[in-house]
């Protein structure tokens, strides 16, 4: 199939890189040049870089879309100010667009019915798994589509991910994407609080992170991605919070789920406690480190 592929950073690059390898013909197109080259490089026959995201759905039959937030998932869809840039200037009619960016539900509804006028379904699909998931084509994707749609995009997302779910119409995908990442940030807050008292009170990390995940405070946070350096080798926390799931995607994410509490209505106390807490880590110039890193807020340290 050819597929326009546009967004080639930390997921996207990897992602792309199994659909080619999954058979797949890609035009790829991303700010970064050089994150482009590096498609082409890996199979110049079955890679070409576009010049711009119309360029490189001009002939596509499917479109997959991997970018940082709305405004820039708008911008690649519809260019900027109607200048002809943008995919939905070229695409064909009946081509599959998937965004699998995080982004909010609204937004994902208002290009979806731009999409539709004319005549391209449009679903959501944003992914759980992390860098290495997209490396590994074991991500799991949540789509919002009507049921021809998640059939008609199921096979080309199977290249990337393991678990395809269909959450329903057009949006859910981002809903659980929104509110798994509330819950993930809690947790890892909750995480941090308890290994940081445990070290303060003088029990060895490892020893209290074995207790706990052999008990009833075991979560994610805890158990694969635990926050306190060396006591999980494989984690962020054990190479200065490199890699990973950076803190200011946290945030918009964070940002996302108590935007779309507001709209209906929902109390999210301890969502809104751990968007300050964020915002603050951010603020203070760690934006870029993994979101584990909280921990060093709470603990006074500045990473090594
Ligand atoms: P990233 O910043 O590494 O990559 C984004 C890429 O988009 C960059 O290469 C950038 O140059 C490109 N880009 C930005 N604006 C563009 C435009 N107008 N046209 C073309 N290219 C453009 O981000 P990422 O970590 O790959 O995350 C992408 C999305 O996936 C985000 O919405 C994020 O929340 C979500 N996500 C990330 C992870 C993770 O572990 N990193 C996990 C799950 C979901």
């Amino acid at each position: 199939m050819r597929i326009a592929f546009i967004g080639l950073g930390h997921m996207g690059g990897p992602m792309a890189r199994n659909l080619v390898q999954a058979g797949h013909h890609l035009r790829v197109f991303d700010l970064s040049a050089e994150a482009a080259q590096g498609l082409v490089g890996l199979d110049a026959q079955r890679v070409q870089a576009a010049t711009s995201p119309a360029e490189a759905a001009r002939d596509a039959e499917f479109v997959v879309t991997m970018l940082p937030a709305a405004k820039h998932v708008e911008a690649v869809l519809c260019g900027q100010g109607g200048d002809g840039s943008g995919v939905l200037a070229t695409v064909p009619r009946g081509v599959p667009i998937v965004d699998c960016s995080t982004i909010d539900p609204a937004t994902v509804q208002r290009l979806a019915q731009l999409a539709a006028a004319q005549g391209n379904p449009l679903a959501d699909a944003p992914v759980s798994g992390g860098t290495g998931g997209a490396a590994a084509g074991t991500l799991t994707f949540m789509v919002g589509a009507t049921p021809d749609l998640f059939a008609q995009v199921q096979p080309v997302l199977q290249g990337m991910g393991q678990h395809i779910v269909h959450c329903g119409t057009t949006g859910t995908g981002q809903v659980a994407k929104i509110c798994n990442n509330l819950l993930l940030a809690i947790s890892m807050i909750g995480v941090a609080e308890a290994m940081s008292l445990g070290a303060a009170l003088g029990i060895d990390p490892q020893v209290l992170a074995g207790i706990v995940n052999t008990s009833s405070g075991r979560c994610w946070s805890a158990d694969t991605y635990n926050p306190y350096p060396g006591v999980m080798p494989n984690a962020p926390a054990s190479r200065g919070y490199s890699g990973g799931f950076g803190v200011d995607l946290m945030r918009k994410d964070l940002g996302l789920a108590n935007d779309a509490a507001r709209q209906v209505h929902q109390p999210l106390p301890l969502g809104a406690q751990a968007l300050q807490l964020y915002e603050l880590w951010s603020r203070q110039g760690h934006g870029q480190l993994d979101f584990s890193s909280i921990i060093q807020l709470l603990q006074g340290q500045r990473p090594a």
